[in-house]
């Protein structure tokens, strides 16, 4: 491999905070000199301008679903519809292009930014749309889906259905099921739609496609959260058999659902494809009011939402992986899906205190002091995703009311106490780009700029931090700060070069800025 020199760069190395070189060096994958112009093109056989822009280590996402994200791509994106009457018309005049019976199913509308209605669209609105075809349209977060009159009845949805899990079907004041269906309901219907990707090689494919796309963001790593869908052990052949075929252009870290029925240990792979973190969900979500909380919701008394575990079904399965030394990530948005998760390593790790324990909280939408002053004293990161501000924003308060609010998304406050924090978009149920999430997490709006001045500015992080979460944070996040997350001799060669130095400029444009080139290991792997 060519030795490379790129210079006269603004190259932010990472390392602390303000620290600038003008050059460096690659070979054989790693950076091998980081300092002056001079010095770097006397080493190289090629030497890239970098003509005055900003560079910084490659972005790693710390919480993407990305064979869902991959899988997406094969279906009809719904997220560009702004009303309920063109998701209608979108629907009526796609329709008319696929073969007679055929599955429809879609994705990515988000009602709550409708301009006619911000209900969920039911059996009815998508009969009107398409009678003809099964339909399916998944809402952008996952777990509540829109079906048609046929798709419900084809799952054998009706009125006489008793769902496995109360209140995933919802049902008319006469008794019919509406449409709306939520997880496991939406699930055994996604369970009857023919799987396009059924062969090995089409997933391969599909991930393939999936990751240039996050290329093109600037992304060279993603901790990839993989569940249920396949076998455990696909995911890393599928993973593994891109590599081999050269054509993974990101490094996977991967997070499973699954305790593996084998002895991998988080760390098991290479520099490109590893065995990552048991990840365990404990409450849904804050839209749908799902998500555990400690008091009421705001704006439904009666609903606490719920938990996947008792406490003591948890802190064994935390036990279980913990003993056999993998790391554990728990999803938890309620303060008591919090309270649960750090209940359980409290136990497991006064058990047995290993050096080196680093549990991952993802989400924690919603703390309070007691859980703050617990959480400072376990081995415990967050990994947070700054976009929820803009997804969330219209029903926060609503949920949460006004005095809970303040420790909603309270990252300024967890930065204070020391605790340490990655970042992430959870796509595909937000958006991915890391860029739009660093401007999410210093300006706290929504995309159209709302509220002015941040959303409980007290949690606003400066520019410096917010880069820290999509970069060496995210390192640490899975035992390889000794390798990558900075810009710095010995580490790999991952970086991103950019239009413009988001360091420079007014905060709120930083959503704006593109990335013009992505480097993996020394290799171009997007360029503009
Ligand atoms: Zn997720």
């Amino acid at each position: 491999m060519k030795t490379t020199a790129y210079y006269n760069g603004k190259v932010y190395t990472m390392r602390e905070e303000g620290e600038t070189v003008s050059a460096f060096v690659c070979r054989d994958g790693k950076f091998v000199y980081c300092g002056s112009d001079e010095q770097a093109k006397s080493m190289a056989d090629e030497c890239v301008d970098l003509e005055g822009a900003a560079v910084l280590p490659g972005f790693i996402d710390t919480h993407m679903h990305l064979y869902y994200y991959a899988e997406n791509l094969s279906k009809l994106m719904v997220d560009h519809v702004t009303s309920m009457q063109e998701l209608k018309d979108f629907i009526r005049k796609y329709a008319k292009s696929v073969p007679e019976g055929e599955w429809i199913y879609g994705f990515g509308f988000d009602n709550e930014f409708f301009s006619d209605t911000h209900e969920m669209p039911t059996r009815r609105d998508l009969d009107e749309a398409c009678s003809d075809h099964p339909v399916l349209l998944a809402r952008s977060c996952m777990h509540f889906f829109s079906a048609n009159s046929l798709a419900l009845q084809m799952a054998g949805i009706d009125r006489n259905f008793k769902p496995e899990v109360e209140g995933t079907v919802r049902f008319d004041a006469d008794g019919e099921p509406n449409g709306v269906v939520s997880d496991a309901a939406g699930a055994r219907i996604v369970a009857l739609i023919p799987d396009k990707l059924a062969s090995l090689e089409a997933k391969k494919n599909a991930l393939e496609q999936a990751i240039r796309n996050l290329n093109a963001l600037g992304l060279t790593g993603i901790h990839a959260i993989e569940g249920k869908h396949l076998n455990l052990l696909e995911y890393p052949d599928a993973y593994q058999g891109l590599a081999a075929d050269g054509r993974l252009t990101a490094r996977i870290y991967l997070g499973l659902n699954d305790l593996p029925n084998c002895r991998f240990t988080t760390g098991l792979g290479d520099d490109m494809v590893k065995y990552g973190f048991y990840k365990l969900f404990i409450d849904g979500n804050l839209g749908g009011r799902t998500s555990a909380l400690l008091e009421a919701y705001s704006d439904d008394a009666s609903a606490f939402g719920s938990t996947n575990y008792t406490q003591e079904e948890l802190t064994e399965r935390v036990r279980d992986a913990y003993q056999r030394n993998i790391q554990i990530g728990i999803h938890v948005i309620g303060d008591r899906a919090a309270d649960m998760f750090v209940k359980a390593i409290e136990t497991v790790y006064a058990e047995d205190p290993k050096p080196d324990a680093r549990f991952r909280l993802i989400h924690l939408s919603l703390v309070n002091e007691d859980l703050i002053a617990r959480i400072k004293k376990l081995p415990v990161m967050v990994d947070i995703q700054p976009m929820f501000i803009h997804t969330d924003l219209p029903f926060l308060e609503d949920r949460l009311g006004q005095d809970r609010c303040k420790y909603s998304n309270a990252w300024g406050r967890l930065l204070k106490e020391g605790i340490r924090m990655t970042g992430s978009s959870d796509g595909p149920g937000a958006p991915y780009d890391p860029l739009e999430g660093i401007w999410a997490a210093v300006c706290r709006t929504n995309l159209s700029g709302e509220p002015a001045g941040g959303w409980h500015p007290e949690h606003k992080i400066s520019v410096y931090e917010a880069a820290c979460l999509y970069t060496k944070n995210a390192a640490y996040a899975s035992f390889e700060e000794g390798v990558k997350g900075t810009i710095e001799e010995g580490k790999l060669a991952d970086f991103v070069v950019l239009d413009e130095d988001i360091f420079a400029i007014d905060p709120m444009t930083i959503k704006d800025v593109n990335v013009v080139k992505t480097v993996l290991g020394g290799k171009t792997v997007y360029e503009k």
